[in-house]
Protein backbone atom coordinates (compact mmCIF):
# COMPACT_ATOMS: atom_id res chain seq x y z
CA UNK A 1 0.00 0.00 0.00
CA UNK A 2 1.20 3.51 -0.84
CA UNK A 3 2.09 5.80 1.99
CA UNK A 4 0.37 9.15 2.42
CA UNK A 5 3.61 10.83 1.37
CA UNK A 6 3.79 8.80 -1.86
CA UNK A 7 0.18 9.60 -2.76
CA UNK A 8 0.72 13.31 -2.12
CA UNK A 9 3.92 13.30 -4.19
CA UNK A 10 2.02 11.70 -7.08
CA UNK A 11 -0.79 14.23 -6.74
CA UNK A 12 1.69 17.11 -6.75
CA UNK A 13 3.27 15.73 -9.91
CA UNK A 14 -0.11 15.64 -11.69
CA UNK A 15 -1.07 19.14 -10.53
CA UNK A 16 2.34 20.61 -11.41
CA UNK A 17 2.01 19.19 -14.91
CA UNK A 18 -1.43 20.80 -15.29
CA UNK A 19 -0.11 24.14 -14.07
CA UNK A 20 2.78 23.93 -16.53
CA UNK A 21 0.29 23.27 -19.35
CA UNK A 22 -1.94 26.24 -18.49
CA UNK A 23 0.18 29.01 -19.91
CA UNK A 24 -2.27 31.06 -21.93
CA UNK A 25 -3.11 34.53 -20.63
CA UNK A 26 -6.48 35.86 -21.71
CA UNK A 27 -9.90 36.85 -20.46
CA UNK A 28 -12.53 34.14 -20.06
CA UNK A 29 -16.25 33.83 -20.57
CA UNK A 30 -17.89 32.36 -17.47
CA UNK A 31 -21.48 31.14 -17.37
CA UNK A 32 -23.21 30.67 -14.01
CA UNK A 33 -26.39 28.73 -14.46
CA UNK A 34 -28.80 26.34 -12.75
CA UNK A 35 -31.77 26.58 -10.41
CA UNK A 36 -29.82 26.79 -7.16
CA UNK A 37 -29.00 29.96 -5.22
CA UNK A 38 -25.60 31.53 -5.81
CA UNK A 39 -25.28 32.66 -9.43
CA UNK A 40 -25.44 36.44 -9.11
CA UNK A 41 -23.65 36.46 -5.78
CA UNK A 42 -20.82 34.42 -7.29
CA UNK A 43 -20.54 36.87 -10.18
CA UNK A 44 -20.44 39.88 -7.83
CA UNK A 45 -17.97 38.11 -5.58
CA UNK A 46 -15.65 37.50 -8.52
CA UNK A 47 -16.09 41.11 -9.59
CA UNK A 48 -15.08 42.24 -6.08
CA UNK A 49 -11.96 40.12 -6.44
CA UNK A 50 -11.22 41.78 -9.76
CA UNK A 51 -11.67 45.38 -8.58
CA UNK A 52 -9.69 44.49 -5.46
CA UNK A 53 -6.77 44.14 -7.85
CA UNK A 54 -7.45 47.63 -9.21
CA UNK A 55 -9.13 46.47 -12.41
CA UNK A 56 -12.14 48.22 -13.91
CA UNK A 57 -15.53 46.46 -14.08
CA UNK A 58 -19.08 47.06 -15.28
CA UNK A 59 -22.40 45.44 -14.43
CA UNK A 60 -25.54 45.33 -16.50
CA UNK A 61 -28.61 44.01 -14.73
CA UNK A 62 -30.94 42.75 -17.41
CA UNK A 63 -33.77 41.99 -15.02
CA UNK A 64 -34.77 44.84 -12.82
CA UNK A 65 -35.57 43.13 -9.56
CA UNK A 66 -35.11 44.95 -6.29
CA UNK A 67 -33.19 48.14 -6.95
CA UNK A 68 -31.65 48.63 -3.52
CA UNK A 69 -29.71 45.41 -3.27
CA UNK A 70 -26.76 45.16 -0.89
CA UNK A 71 -24.36 44.74 -3.80
CA UNK A 72 -25.72 47.84 -5.51
CA UNK A 73 -25.43 49.90 -2.32
CA UNK A 74 -21.87 48.68 -1.80
CA UNK A 75 -20.61 49.02 -5.35
CA UNK A 76 -22.52 51.90 -6.99
CA UNK A 77 -20.09 54.59 -5.84
CA UNK A 78 -16.95 52.55 -6.38
CA UNK A 79 -14.64 54.42 -8.74
CA UNK A 80 -13.74 51.27 -10.68
CA UNK A 81 -17.32 50.04 -11.21
CA UNK A 82 -20.03 51.18 -13.63
CA UNK A 83 -23.46 49.87 -12.71
CA UNK A 84 -26.31 49.83 -15.20
CA UNK A 85 -29.83 48.69 -14.45
CA UNK A 86 -31.90 48.03 -17.52
CA UNK A 87 -34.13 51.10 -17.97
CA UNK A 88 -37.86 50.54 -17.55
CA UNK A 89 -36.60 47.07 -17.39
CA UNK A 90 -38.20 43.76 -17.58
CA UNK A 91 -39.52 42.57 -14.27
CA UNK A 92 -41.69 39.57 -13.57
CA UNK A 93 -44.56 42.01 -13.19
CA UNK A 94 -44.44 43.78 -16.55
CA UNK A 95 -46.88 42.82 -19.18
CA UNK A 96 -45.75 45.23 -21.84
CA UNK A 97 -43.67 43.21 -24.25
CA UNK A 98 -42.81 46.09 -26.60
CA UNK A 99 -41.47 48.15 -23.71
CA UNK A 100 -39.45 45.17 -22.47
CA UNK A 101 -37.89 44.64 -25.88
CA UNK A 102 -36.96 48.33 -26.17
CA UNK A 103 -35.36 48.21 -22.71
CA UNK A 104 -33.47 45.00 -23.55
CA UNK A 105 -32.09 46.56 -26.72
CA UNK A 106 -30.99 49.66 -24.87
CA UNK A 107 -29.17 47.52 -22.32
CA UNK A 108 -27.59 45.49 -25.11
CA UNK A 109 -26.37 48.70 -26.78
CA UNK A 110 -24.46 49.51 -23.57
CA UNK A 111 -23.14 45.95 -23.41
CA UNK A 112 -21.93 46.15 -27.00
CA UNK A 113 -19.98 49.34 -26.27
CA UNK A 114 -18.40 47.76 -23.20
CA UNK A 115 -17.44 44.69 -25.22
CA UNK A 116 -15.28 46.92 -27.43
CA UNK A 117 -13.56 48.74 -24.57
CA UNK A 118 -10.44 47.03 -23.33
CA UNK A 119 -10.21 49.26 -20.27
CA UNK A 120 -12.90 47.07 -18.68
CA UNK A 121 -11.39 43.82 -17.45
CA UNK A 122 -14.62 42.41 -16.04
CA UNK A 123 -18.18 42.62 -17.31
CA UNK A 124 -21.12 41.09 -15.46
CA UNK A 125 -24.29 40.55 -17.48
CA UNK A 126 -26.65 39.58 -14.70
CA UNK A 127 -29.75 37.55 -15.66
CA UNK A 128 -29.00 38.02 -19.33
CA UNK A 129 -30.19 34.52 -20.19
CA UNK A 130 -33.83 35.60 -19.82
CA UNK A 131 -33.41 37.97 -22.76
CA UNK A 132 -32.86 34.94 -24.99
CA UNK A 133 -35.52 32.84 -23.33
CA UNK A 134 -38.17 35.46 -24.06
CA UNK A 135 -36.59 36.37 -27.41
CA UNK A 136 -36.05 39.98 -26.37
CA UNK A 137 -32.56 39.83 -27.85
CA UNK A 138 -31.15 38.00 -30.82
CA UNK A 139 -28.41 35.60 -29.96
CA UNK A 140 -26.21 35.91 -33.08
CA UNK A 141 -24.99 39.51 -32.50
CA UNK A 142 -24.32 38.68 -28.85
CA UNK A 143 -22.20 35.67 -29.77
CA UNK A 144 -20.33 37.75 -32.31
CA UNK A 145 -19.62 40.63 -29.92
CA UNK A 146 -18.51 38.22 -27.18
CA UNK A 147 -16.24 36.37 -29.60
CA UNK A 148 -14.61 39.60 -30.81
CA UNK A 149 -14.16 41.26 -27.42
CA UNK A 150 -10.74 42.46 -26.21
CA UNK A 151 -8.40 39.63 -25.33
CA UNK A 152 -7.93 40.65 -21.70
CA UNK A 153 -11.64 41.02 -20.99
CA UNK A 154 -13.50 38.64 -18.67
CA UNK A 155 -17.27 38.27 -18.95
CA UNK A 156 -19.64 36.59 -16.53
CA UNK A 157 -23.22 35.82 -17.50
CA UNK A 158 -25.81 34.58 -15.03
CA UNK A 159 -29.24 33.02 -15.49
CA UNK A 160 -30.99 29.74 -14.93
CA UNK A 161 -30.84 28.29 -18.45
CA UNK A 162 -28.14 29.19 -21.00
CA UNK A 163 -28.61 28.89 -24.76
CA UNK A 164 -26.48 26.15 -26.28
CA UNK A 165 -24.64 28.56 -28.63
CA UNK A 166 -23.48 30.56 -25.62
CA UNK A 167 -22.23 27.44 -23.88
CA UNK A 168 -20.27 26.53 -26.99
CA UNK A 169 -18.11 29.68 -26.74
CA UNK A 170 -17.80 29.71 -22.92
CA UNK A 171 -14.54 28.87 -21.12
CA UNK A 172 -16.02 28.08 -17.72
CA UNK A 173 -19.53 26.86 -16.99
CA UNK A 174 -20.72 26.31 -13.43
CA UNK A 175 -24.09 24.79 -12.81
CA UNK A 176 -25.59 25.44 -9.39
CA UNK A 177 -28.01 22.74 -8.42
CA UNK A 178 -31.00 23.51 -6.22
CA UNK A 179 -30.69 20.91 -3.51
CA UNK A 180 -32.66 22.85 -0.91
CA UNK A 181 -33.78 26.44 -0.42
CA UNK A 182 -34.90 28.12 2.80
CA UNK A 183 -37.78 29.76 0.92
CA UNK A 184 -39.46 26.38 0.60
CA UNK A 185 -39.08 25.90 4.34
CA UNK A 186 -41.12 29.05 4.74
CA UNK A 187 -38.23 31.44 5.45
CA UNK A 188 -38.83 34.97 4.21
CA UNK A 189 -36.37 36.62 1.76
CA UNK A 190 -33.82 38.56 3.80
CA UNK A 191 -31.75 41.66 3.15
CA UNK A 192 -28.14 40.53 3.10
CA UNK A 193 -28.97 37.00 1.95
CA UNK A 194 -31.36 37.27 -1.00
CA UNK A 195 -30.70 40.89 -1.97
P1 LIG B 1 -28.16 34.97 -5.61
O1 LIG B 1 -28.43 36.37 -6.09
O2 LIG B 1 -28.58 34.82 -4.20
O3 LIG B 1 -26.80 34.51 -5.93
P2 LIG B 1 -29.16 33.57 -7.92
O4 LIG B 1 -28.63 34.65 -8.77
O5 LIG B 1 -28.51 32.24 -8.03
O6 LIG B 1 -29.20 34.02 -6.39
P3 LIG B 1 -31.76 34.03 -9.10
O7 LIG B 1 -32.40 33.04 -9.97
O8 LIG B 1 -31.19 35.24 -9.72
O9 LIG B 1 -30.68 33.28 -8.19
O10 LIG B 1 -32.79 34.45 -8.00
C1 LIG B 1 -32.55 35.55 -7.18
C2 LIG B 1 -33.26 35.46 -5.86
O11 LIG B 1 -34.07 34.30 -5.73
C3 LIG B 1 -32.32 35.41 -4.69
O12 LIG B 1 -32.93 36.17 -3.71
C4 LIG B 1 -32.26 33.97 -4.29
O13 LIG B 1 -32.01 33.75 -2.92
C5 LIG B 1 -33.61 33.48 -4.68
N1 LIG B 1 -33.50 32.09 -5.16
C6 LIG B 1 -32.52 31.57 -5.92
N2 LIG B 1 -32.72 30.27 -6.16
C7 LIG B 1 -33.88 29.97 -5.52
C8 LIG B 1 -34.64 28.77 -5.36
N3 LIG B 1 -34.23 27.63 -5.90
N4 LIG B 1 -35.80 28.83 -4.64
C9 LIG B 1 -36.19 29.99 -4.09
N5 LIG B 1 -35.52 31.16 -4.21
C10 LIG B 1 -34.38 31.14 -4.89
MG1 LIG C 1 -29.40 36.09 -10.00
Amino acid sequence: MKTHQERMAKKKEVIDKRIANATEERGVLILLKGNGKGKSSSAFGTMARCVGHGKKAAVIQFVKGRTETGEFKLFRDHELIDWHVMGHGFTWETQDKEQDIAAAQKAWAIAETLLKDDSYEMLVFDEMSYMFKYKYLELAPVIEALSNRPKNQNVMITGRVMPEELEEIADTISSIRDERHAFRLGVKAQAGIEY
